[in-house]
């Protein structure tokens, strides 16, 4: 038969001999291989840290301590050489000191340790299994058997055998149901008590407790009767009831230990001739370190569910304060969670007010705008359906004024009826401008593309001005550019329109003088033509702070030095709404006291190239006298509209034209390109005219300071010519510019070998 060390709850390997019923000696378990550790760097160097500074040392002691061998005597030493093996006679019912386990291997507290023993000294033991117990102590007294290993100390043990020290103590203990109404020992003095027969409880219980006996073959029957209620309590020894209840698994027990007078222990009793093997157990007893007592014991005395009465009571109330305030803290937790989420929730409630009042904002600023859209459409739509309305009327009165005037009237009823018709005939062209005006502010304004004889539209144009102009002391002269084509295509009314409006405007604001309708056009890319119409006047003029407010819709200005001129103020904003629609504009100059010019540029396609002669009523004023191809010049100003009408006037000459937005780049272009002539504007941003012409004659090249250069501005005031000249310009020309003056002025400066000659008729131009 083996003896193995056999930890409970474990499955037991085992094999079993037949007669030879001597187990080879105990041998220390191996110690488990540790777990290769793994991780990150730092972890690593914790671990390094932890084994060098910590375990090694640990480890050291321990080995230390452990490998701590009893220091035998030469006689010892030689009782061991001559009895390698010692007979046990064991005690197979006495768990968990000592006892057979299922599969009858010799395990408990006493064989545990007496496999230490094996290991310190060298000595084997060989368990009895096949002798009954009760001769064991029989064999051991007649030197059979050498050792009883589990004895529960006692002086009547004492006289039989050598004992050695108490190597495990323990305490007695009354086990009773959790329901139990008893605390403490005392309470059972006189009561019944369960006992397993045969014990030295027996008599603990009666001599000390003095209690009523019930005895029991075994202590898990004296336990089973606690437990099923036949018993009120069993007394035992605490590791014998623990293990016995674990074994059983019973449930609801507590226990109660006490202090029983004499201290329980477990020693051995070794045969009384063998005093050299007490004395080699006792010096190993003596080695076995605390942690190896705990390990024995822990190994055997473990069980769950069941405890010290009031020890259960303390851990209940641990557990019970543990449990109070985990659930303190699950709350406090759950109430910082909650007031977070809370704060989240506010904020997203806040966030998403915000947001529908951004959106209630655009939503509330888009329906002002549609409204004001909607607004605006309803005032031009208005305005169209009123401006109709009228105009039905208004040509009965007007038609039947006409009619009225044929008949034979009374002269003074005839002047009347004349007054009526004229009043008709304003009111008329008033609603013709609001219908107008209504149509460009809808957006619905159109530009029809037909094809028609320009100077034919010249000519009715003419005669309606010069209608209009007759009992005025105001002449009308009209001079149009020899070369323009005849054939164009376009809208011919809306040019008309613009026409009629600036040439109406220079009438009705001229007492005395003259208005001029000066025609001239330029070849643009794709066969159009860009062409001019300037209407210049020496009427009113325009005070210089008004200028700007000109082209504002039913913007009149000046009206209260000239109450009995009347307007509507929409004219010049429909004129030049009509020209931005044909890809031009209408820019306006005046000298407030002596008369204004008007220029209105368009872009008008041509059909056909061939020239014609003049076929407009009035005399032709040549102005052309000249073309220079191979001649370069360079108009300098900042107003775009400016330097399209100086392109215009300049365009018969067919030169090579340039142009800049200021002084600045006028001299950086000199420095690179010799042109034959600079015309030069006045007041200009970032760099004027005046600095620009004493930077040009400043430059190196010789060339630059003979450079013909003319002023060409608006300043009429006198002694602007004289400032120029001093200032190195050549000439000077002012705006609106006299195309006679201006064809002078080129002759002058551009050199004779660059000019080609125009014949009076016109050809070859
Ligand atoms: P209106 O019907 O009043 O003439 P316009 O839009 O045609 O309206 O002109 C706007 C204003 O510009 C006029 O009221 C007038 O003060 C000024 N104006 C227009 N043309 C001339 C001009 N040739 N001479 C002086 N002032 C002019």
């Amino acid at each position: 038969m083996h003896l193995k060390k056999t930890p409970p709850g474990k499955d037991r390997v085992h094999a079993h001999a037949g007669e030879g019923n001597l187990s080879p000696p105990y041998r220390p378990s191996e110690t488990p291989a540790a777990p290769k550790t793994r991780g990150r760097s730092r972890a690593r160097r914790t671990a390094f840290f932890f084994i060098v500074v910590i375990l090694l040392p640990l480890l050291y002691g321990a080995a230390v301590v452990q490998g701590a061998a009893p220091i035998l005597t030469e006689a010892e030493k030689e009782f061991i050489r001559k009895h390698p093996v010692i007979r046990v006679g064991i005690n197979p019912n006495f768990a968990p000191f000592e006892f057979l386990d299922n599969w009858r291997n010799y395990a408990g507290i006493a064989p545990d340790y007496l496999a230490l023993i094996s290991e310190k000294t060298g000595l084997r033991f060989a368990p009895a299994v096949e002798v009954p117990y009760t001769e064991t102590q029989e064999k051991v007294r007649a030197g059979e058997l050498d050792l009883l290993p589990a004895l529960d100390w006692t002086a009547e043990w004492e006289k039989e055998f050598l004992l050695t020290q108490r190597y495990y103590e323990y305490k007695p203990a009354l086990v009773v149901r959790e329901d139990s109404p008893f605390k403490s020992v005392e309470e059972f003095r006189g009561r019944p008590l369960a006992v397993q027969k045969n014990t030295a409880n027996v008599q603990f219980a009666f001599s000390t407790l003095q209690a009523g006996l019930s005895l029991y073959a075994s202590e898990e029957d004296a336990l089973l009767a606690v437990t099923d209620g036949r018993e009120t309590a069993m007394l035992g020894y605490l590791p014998a009831v623990l293990h016995a209840i674990r074994k059983l698994g019973l449930p609801n027990l507590n226990y109660i230990t006490f202090a029983s007078g004499n201290s329980n222990g477990l020693c051995m009793g070794v045969r009384t001739d063998l005093p050299e093997l007490r004395d080699i157990l006792n010096k190993a007893l003596a080695a076995v370190t605390p942690s190896e007592k705990a390990a024995i014991h822990s190994r055997w005395i473990h069980v769950s569910g069941i405890g010290d009465a009031g020890e259960k009571r303390r851990i209940r109330y641990l557990a019970g304060a543990s449990a109070a305030l985990l659930l303190a803290m699950a709350a406090f937790i759950v109430l910082k969670i909650y007031s977070h989420r809370k704060r989240i929730a506010l904020h997203r409630q806040n966030e998403c007010i915000l947001q529908s009042m951004v959106r209630q904002r655009t939503e509330d600023l888009q329906n002002q705008t549609r409204l004001a859209v909607e607004a605006s459409h309803a005032k031009s739509a208005f305005l169209a359906t009123m401006s109709h309305e009228i105009r039905s009327p208004m040509n009965v009165v007007v038609g039947l004024a006409e009619v009225l005037l044929r008949r034979e009237l009374p002269p003074d009823v005839a002047k009347e009826v004349r007054y009526i018709r004229q009043a008709g005939v304003s009111l008329l062209s008033i609603i013709n401008d609001i219908l107008d005006f209504s149509k460009i502010e809808a957006g619905k304004i159109t530009i029809t593309d037909e094809e028609y004889a320009f100077r034919d539209l010249i000519r009715d144009v003419e005669d309606i001005i010069r209608f209009r102009i007759s009992d005025k002391p105001v002449d009308f002269i009209v001079r149009i550019d020899a070369w323009l084509p005849d054939r164009l295509r376009g809208d011919m009314n809306r040019v008309r329109q613009v026409l009629l409006n600036l040439l109406g405007n220079a009438v009705k604001y001229t007492r005395l003088g003259s208005v001029t309708l000066t025609v001239i056009g330029a070849m643009t890319a794709n066969d159009k033509v860009r062409l001019f119409f300037e209407v210049a006047d020496t009427g009113i003029g325009i005070r210089r702070e008004d200028m700007d407010a000109l082209f504002n819709s039913f913007g009149r200005v000046d009206v209260q030095s000239h109450p009995e001129i009347e307007g509507t103020g929409l004219g010049l904003t429909i004129a030049r709404s009509l020209c931005r629609a044909m890809d031009g504009d209408v820019t306006a100059t005046s000298e407030y006291g002596k008369g204004s010019v008007f220029t209105a540029a368009l872009l008008q396609r041509v059909v056909e190239r061939r020239l014609q002669s003049v076929s407009v009523a009035q005399e032709k004023t040549r102005t052309v006298t000249f073309t220079a191809p191979e001649a370069e010049v360079l108009i300098v100003d900042d107003l775009p509209g400016n330097l399209l009408v100086a392109e215009g006037l300049l365009a018969p000459y067919r030169m090579r034209l340039f142009t800049c937005a200021n002084g600045r780049e006028a001299v950086d272009l000199v420095t690179e390109r010799p042109f034959d002539l600079v015309l030069m504007d006045h007041m200009m941003p970032v760099m004027g005219g005046v600095e620009a012409m004493l930077a040009i004659r400043a430059l190196n090249e010789a060339r630059c300071r003979t450079m013909p250069v003319v002023a060409l501005t608006a300043d009429a005031v006198s002694g602007m010519r004289e400032m120029f000249l001093e200032n190195g310009f050549n000439d000077f020309l002012s705006k609106p510019v006299d195309v006679d003056r201006l064809d002078t002025v080129l002759r002058q400066w551009i050199p004779a070998c660059k000019r080609i000659s125009v014949p009076e008729d016109g050809s070859g131009l």
